[in-house]
């Protein structure tokens, strides 16, 4: 499986961003991303100059839309057809999720605890979800600084409330992207076997294998008694677990300050509760008996000046009771 950053969340002069369609796809090659996907708010007409955009610059794109009420934003990458976002209520929301799965699209929170009333109407998430099970992603880093902010502590701790539901909902980070700036930056990495597409992006964000990292990338693997590798998303049988844990400090190097960003150490935590610490070296192998419930790595450090932060975390590998 290949890492590749990839950013979900943007906007153009199609909305309320001050990129063209084609100075965003030109940026994000700039910056080093392998696919971006167009986003803007309740629109998608920005789609036929992206494409031309991406072939120019060869990147790979995800047609994307931000669906923007009263009640809050959700990402939808990939609807093939169109669900109407105008008057879906706050109880109506479960609905429109099925209708765009229904349409093979997907489904993400942006910015689940920005600010909202009364500074940004809409902003903070109000839709009253019944099936949490049904939402593909929730965007837990959001925007610059994402790793100090309070909202992405509260969007962490909703992620694992989540989780331990047992809903596999896969944390992902937004540059929310609207403009150029120098502003520091959390970055979302999809694993993929074979080519990226948009397809494969999809399947990734599916399938759980995405990290997110505010400086170098942190991945983790595992391996059971019998040998068989398992990616994070996986479902494993609970049991002695052997756990690979790689850093790969070369990805986006132009996208963070290597001087503000300054590696502790390396956790496992499992259901909540940390397992496991360990230097933050670059190949790290542990053994541990995994027990039902879900298993993630944190890469632990000093980011711009704040001591013990989340430099880079994993989404988890699934145990499952044995027999
Ligand atoms: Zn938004
Ligand atoms: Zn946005």
């Amino acid at each position: 499986m290949k890492w590749y950053p990839v950013e979900l969340h943007t906007h153009t002069e199609h909305s309320d961003g001050d990129f063209t369609v084609s100075g965003l796809v030109e940026a994000a090659h700039a910056r080093g991303f392998a696919a971006v996907a167009l986003t803007d708010h309740n629109t998608a007409s920005g789609l036929r100059e992206f494409y031309p955009a991406l072939e120019r610059e060869g990147l790979t794109g995800v047609a994307g839309i931000e669906w923007t009420t009263y009640f809050g934003h959700m990402l939808v990458l990939g609807e093939q057809g169109y669900t109407d976002w105008r008057g879906v209520q706050p109880s109506e929301i479960d609905r429109a999720i099925a209708s765009i799965h229904q349409n093979g699209g997907i489904v993400g929170i942006a910015h689940p605890f920005a600010l909202s009333n009364p500074v940004n109407t809409g902003y903070h998430w109000e839709f009253q979800v019944a099936d949490w099970t049904a939402v593909d992603y929730l965007e837990v880093w959001s925007r610059d600084d994402a790793p100090r902010k309070i909202q992405s502590l509260r969007a962490f701790a909703l992620w694992e409330q989540l989780l331990d539901r047992g809903c596999r909902i896969t944390a992902t980070s937004g540059r929310d992207w609207h403009r150029e700036d120098t502003f520091a930056y959390a970055h979302t990495y999809v694993g993929v076997d074979g080519a990226l597409t948009q397809d494969t992006i999809l399947n990734a964000i599916r399938a759980g294998h995405v990290c997110l990292a505010a400086g170098p990338l942190l991945t983790m693997r595992g391996t059971d008694a019998q040998g068989v590798n398992w990616e994070i998303g996986d479902e494993v049988e609970a049991g002695p677990l052997e756990i690979e844990l790689t850093i790969d400090p070369d990805t986006l190097p132009n996208d963070w300050d290597r001087s503000q960003v300054q590696l502790q150490e390396l956790r496992l935590v499992q259901n909540g509760r940390i397992l496991a610490v360990c230097p933050a070296q670059t190949h790290q192998h542990l053994h541990l008996s995994a027990a039902p419930g879900w298993l993630r790595a944190d890469l632990i450090g000093t980011y711009y000046g704040r001591t013990g932060q989340h430099l880079a975390f994993t989404n988890p590998l699934f145990i499952r009771q044995r027999g």
